[in-house]
């Protein structure tokens, strides 16, 4: 049923994204790329996929923080492949600073790659969507689009700004074959969070590896981070069949964090 089906994932270069993108070429899906690398390496990147899974990718390095820049990555995309079918909503940046310090350039780049960029992306793919009858819109949020915590405004703000598109457009489209969910997930070991275990290591003099386990534990029942391809395997069930009824919803994978 998902073969052929075409999946744009933002920030795919990397971590969930990446994970992501090969759980999803793995059961035959032609993908959009993208991310932050160059035309080259992601030309290669997309070769790769294409070698590998016997499929179609593209590749872009559209920067999210631009609005003209989306609207033409998408308008490649559909040129390219036809259409897009899933839309995995997941690039995203962090910074993590006191409210009254924290810099206007950061909040800035914060939400409009955490939260506008999902915006305009969802206008761009809804058309194809609603000619076809069908489709996936799966935003990555976070705990911090359910809770906060300290120095993450601009994060907190973004997340929970998600989760409340999320759902909007879960009502807007639930007669249109669309289903619109946002995962929230706790620790995932990707590089979005080495700058935070590394501030930790050198703030206590312990090791990288005793940062990363006093930073997941500090607020995470389950001791462990996630591997990024457990979330690209959710990520698959979601587009699946058997979750056509999952819409408006809030996932957390989040080893008990917002279960306290
Ligand atoms: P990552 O740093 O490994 O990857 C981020 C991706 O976003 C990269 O492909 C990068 O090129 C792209 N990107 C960054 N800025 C961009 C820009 N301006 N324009 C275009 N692309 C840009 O991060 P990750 O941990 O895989 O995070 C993916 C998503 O998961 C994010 O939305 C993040 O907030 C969320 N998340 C991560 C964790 C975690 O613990 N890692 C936890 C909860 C939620």
């Amino acid at each position: 049923m998902l073969k052929n089906k075409v999946a744009l994932i933002t920030g795919s270069t990397s971590g969930i994204g990446l994970a992501t993108a090969h759980v999803l070429a793995e059961s035959g899906m032609n993908l959009v790329l993208h991310g932050l690398l160059s035309d080259e390496e992601g030309q290669a990147l997309a070769q790769k996929f294409e070698q590998s899974y016997g499929i179609s990718a593209l590749f872009d390095n559209a920067d999210l923080r631009n609005p003209e820049a989306i609207k033409t990555f998408c308008q490649r995309a559909k040129d390219s492949l036809g259409s897009i079918d899933i839309l995995v909503n997941n690039a995203g940046i962090q910074h993590t600073e006191a409210v009254d310090t924290f810099p206007e350039s950061k909040w800035n780049d914060i939400i409009a790659v955490n939260l506008s960029a999902a915006f305009y992306l969802i206008q761009q793919s809804l058309p194809s969507m609603k000619a076809s009858g069908w489709g996936r819109i799966i935003n990555i949020a976070s705990v911090h689009g359910l809770v906060a915590s300290v120095n993450k405004a601009a994060y907190c703000a973004a997340k929970h700004g998600i989760v409340g598109l999320t759902k909007v457009v879960a009502l807007e489209c639930a007669e249109q074959g669309i289903t619109a969910n946002s995962i929230c997930p706790g620790w995932v070991d990707t590089p979005l969070i080495n700058q935070q275990i590394q501030d930790i290591s050198d703030k206590n003099g312990v090791s990288f590896e005793q940062a990363s386990y006093d930073l997941v534990t500090a607020k995470q029942p389950l001791p462990e981070m996630m591997d990024p391809r457990q979330i690209g395997e959710f990520i698959l069930f979601l587009c699946s069949d058997a979750a056509r009824s999952m819409t408006g919803a809030s996932l957390p994978m989040d080893g008990a964090w917002t279960a306290q």
